[in-house]
């Protein structure tokens, strides 16, 4: 069961549950006390230097993903049943502006980029203007990972205000299959939406696949080719515990060394050191001709917990500080009852600092007594 409710009166409990699961630091509730610059602080058990979020495992949290919307018009296999979801009132969502003062509170704790996502992001009326909002705090990337359908019409306005990048989900090549996968979805207008934003300078384009067993697994060559002479980055996602219906199993995980392996029938392969994207949870790979690049992302076989820096805002704000978290702290109360600009951010950052106590050190797939998240990748954003 996930908890919500607001920071502070829920603290003290997801603290306590934290110290008996897997917080080895003894926590007491978040106080963010001012000092002088450049002082550390101990906030919560953890060493707090003024200009970073680092938790107790040492992470630095240097990347949000925001959900804009729960919201879709593709009903992907993997992610949403085609009929029967319920969305949340427009009431529900943080309004732009509350999205703003929370990027603006975690961007003074050393955040650093932001990833627009959903629901489908393009969907939301006048997102254009929310990119403006954000490109005008100053972050070092502003991305939005989309499906692309809308992309072609909007990249050049997203692009002029400030939004630096764009990961397209696309899953399958052949017209008909991408239509049984993502369902509702269009091939030839995604790809043409790709063009458009790579046109407009909205680079470098990822393309997402999310490849499930018996279901595209055949196409992992046919997307490296595209790779190869796209110039695009495609990265291969296994399958995740994420789906609204529930209907994940482990058989249906195609994992990372599969992959890996189908490739190397076919070309030689070389792991990228640095590839230059600190936000992305990818390991990304070389073709050794030097024509092309992917990246895998093996949350379920390989996790990455250890290298985590994400933190995550739902759409009606909450944050999450990990995919498969199963709790929550709302800062929607916070934003809507806290009187000044200055109370709300002070506010906000102490409920991101709890979050972070919350952190554990993986997601615990791999562990027999794992339990799923009760939300699903559409309501937390990927
Ligand atoms: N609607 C947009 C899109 O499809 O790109 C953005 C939101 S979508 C939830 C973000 C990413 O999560 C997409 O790349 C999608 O393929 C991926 N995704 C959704 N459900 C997933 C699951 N159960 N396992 C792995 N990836 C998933
Ligand atoms: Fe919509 Fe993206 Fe989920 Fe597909 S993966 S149903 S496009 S939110």
């Amino acid at each position: 069961m996930s908890t919500q409710d607001s920071a502070g009166s829920l603290s003290k409990k997801l603290i306590a549950d934290n110290q008996t699961s897997c917080n080895p630091r003894k926590s007491v509730p978040v106080r963010i006390r001012n000092s002088g610059e450049n002082q550390i602080q101990v906030v919560s058990g953890i060493a707090w230097d003024g200009k970073s979020l680092v938790d107790q495992f040492g992470r630095v949290h240097s990347d949000i993903r925001v959900s804009i919307t729960d919201r879709c018009n593709y009903r992907c296999i993997y992610c949403m049943p085609l009929e029967g979801m319920e969305f949340l009132p427009r009431k529900d969502l943080l309004t732009y502006e509350e999205i703003v003062l929370v990027l603006g509170a975690v961007q003074s704790l050393g955040v650093k980029s932001v990833r627009i996502s959903g629901g489908e992001p393009l969907l939301r009326r006048d997102v254009t203007d929310l990119v403006k909002l954000i490109s005008a705090l100053g972050f070092e990337d502003i991305s939005m990972t989309t499906n692309g359908h809308y992309l072609g019409e909007f990249a050049k306005a997203l692009h002029s205000n400030g939004l630096k990048r764009v990961n397209v989900s696309v899953d399958s090549l052949d017209p008909g299959k991408f239509s049984r996968i993502r369902r509702l979805g269009d091939l030839s207008r995604v790809l043409g939406s790709i063009s458009r934003a790579s046109e407009v300078g909205l680079g470098p384009i990822k393309v997402n696949v999310v490849v499930m067993r018996g279901v595209n697994e055949d196409e992992i060559v046919d997307f490296c080719e595209y790779a190869r002479k796209s110039g695009n980055v495609v990265r291969f996602i296994e399958f995740m515990p994420l789906d609204a219906q529930g209907a994940w199993t482990r058989d249906q995980v195609v994992g990372a060394d599969e992959i890996l392996a189908t490739i190397r029938g076919k070309w030689g392969l070389s792991p990228i050191e640095d590839d230059g994207d600190v936000s992305s949870p990818a390991t990304t790979y070389r073709f050794d001709d030097g024509v092309g690049e992917i990246g895998i992302i093996a949350s379920v076989t390989k996790p990455f917990c250890g290298d985590c820096n994400r933190l995550r805002l739902t759409c009606e704000g909450s944050i999450r500080n990990c995919l498969f978290a199963r709790e929550e702290l709302s800062v929607r109360d916070i934003v809507r009852s806290a009187k000044t600009k200055e109370e709300k951010t002070k506010q906000v950052q102490e409920a991101f600092f709890n979050a972070l106590v919350m952190k554990k050190a993986g997601h615990g797939i791999g562990d027999p007594n794992f339990e799923r998240p009760n939300r699903s990748m559409s309501m937390i954003g990927g």
